[in-house]
């Protein structure tokens, strides 16, 4: 019935997976479908599977078809938000008295659903430097159910290798999980490589226009993906139609956007780190990033984020937080419009005085797609 074959390349996938034109009017486009309840011929009589938008949506399974098809996965789940994607999945796959590993530098958000929510609730956790094998595995329990990976970080862009953590994983009966948020599936394809869940805050790079919030999970194994949907309409976290096909338009670009984040990102960071006010670049496409091999060996490309530290400390990073122009100050990262933002006292505030605070003097960037002549004008500026 699709008009592609299951070899179709990516950005193929991206345009045209769970999008075949509407049977009602030809439209090329997954209408939106605003609508909560559907008309039933005969009780139970239901003419395409829908019976109330919470269990399911025609734009919202576009979307969550589409995401399968570009992770990889059976199943694509489209949620509210990426932390209502989170919430949902750890409370499938684990109960009070299990464990979980989480990166030593996890996102704040994925950090506070673990302290606040998930510990009070009986499921231990332990923030490990992921990039560190043995260290991984030494942690590891009898109760531990999941290792919780994000490669690359926020902010910090560390790298872990997937490949090496699933076979840690499951040598351990754990679930390896990727936060696929930074790389996106167009740079990195978690599931090919052993993971058994891909998380996305769709807010970021596959919504990619800074306009909708929202997350998704994929999954590789069928059962799990059964059970994910059974809590997804249990717990009621979905996104709505209007979100969804925000999202669905987002993805369509995803291949070119990234394409043009990773090479403005590459450009950037080359001019960074002959900067004299710069002590220090982070960007997994660093030759002397400690996880370059393993970044150059599971991505495309490095992607559009890059963090540096100002060699003059936490006051002179603030100023150039706040002196650039095209470079808006502001949290959030993904979209096609550059963002720059003092994670110690923006994004990653809520991790001061934990395990995964951040050095004080750090500037993050998300690089756009803006005419890099005119961000890098704009840089220079502010870092003068
Ligand atoms: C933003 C983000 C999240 C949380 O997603 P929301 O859509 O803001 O709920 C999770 N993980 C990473 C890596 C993020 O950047």
């Amino acid at each position: 019935m699709d008009r592609f074959s299951d070899a179709a390349g990516f950005e193929t996938l991206a345009i045209h997976a769970g999008q075949e034109p509407d049977p009602a009017t030809g439209a090329v486009v997954p209408p939106i479908y605003q609508v909560s309840t559907y008309k039933q011929d005969g009780i139970g009589g239901l003419r395409g599977g829908y019976e109330y938008s919470r269990s399911g949506n025609p734009t919202r399974t576009a979307l969550e078809e589409c995401l399968a098809a570009i992770e990889g996965g059976t199943r694509g789940l489209a949620f509210a938000s990426g932390l209502a994607a989170e919430d949902t999945l750890l409370r499938t796959i684990c109960k009070p008295g299990d464990h979980v590993l989480i990166p030593g530098d996890a996102y704040g958000g994925t950090y506070r659903l673990f302290a606040k929510v998930l510990e009070p609730w009986g499921v231990a956790f332990d923030p490990v430097p992921l990039s560190d094998i043995g260290a991984v595995r030494a942690a590891l329990r009898p109760e531990t159910v999941a290792i919780w990976v994000e490669t690359p970080t926020n902010p910090l862009l560390g790298v872990a290798d997937i490949a090496a953590l699933a076979q840690v994983a499951h040598g351990a009966g754990a679930l390896l999980v990727v936060d696929n948020t930074f790389a996106s599936p167009y740079l990195q394809q978690p599931l090919a490589l052993g993971a058994d869940v891909v998380v996305h805050s769709t807010t970021k790079y596959l919504g990619g226009h800074s306009d909708v919030v929202g997350g998704a999970l994929v999954v590789a194994d069928g059962s799990l993906g059964e059970q994910l949907t059974f809590h997804q309409n249990a717990m009621g976290a979905i996104a709505g139609p209007f979100d969804a096909w925000l999202t669905l338009r987002g993805i369509k670009t995803l291949g070119v956007r990234m394409e043009r984040h990773s090479a403005n990102a590459a450009a950037i960071v080359d001019m960074l780190v002959r900067h004299p006010r710069v002590a220090e670049v982070r960007y997994p496409g660093l030759p002397g990033h400690p996880g370059y091999d393993v970044a150059a060996k599971q991505m495309r490309a490095f992607g559009g984020m890059v963090s540096f530290r100002l060699a003059e400390g936490e006051e002179a990073a603030v100023r150039v937080c706040e002196k650039t122009e095209l470079f808006t100050l502001g949290e959030s990262l993904g979209g096609v419009e550059s963002l720059i933002e003092h994670p110690g006292r923006m994004t990653h505030a809520s991790a001061a005085g934990s395990p995964l605070e951040v050095p004080p003097d750090l500037v993050r960037l998300s690089v756009g797609i803006e005419d890099l002549d005119d961000l890098m004008r704009d840089l220079e500026r502010a870092l003068a």
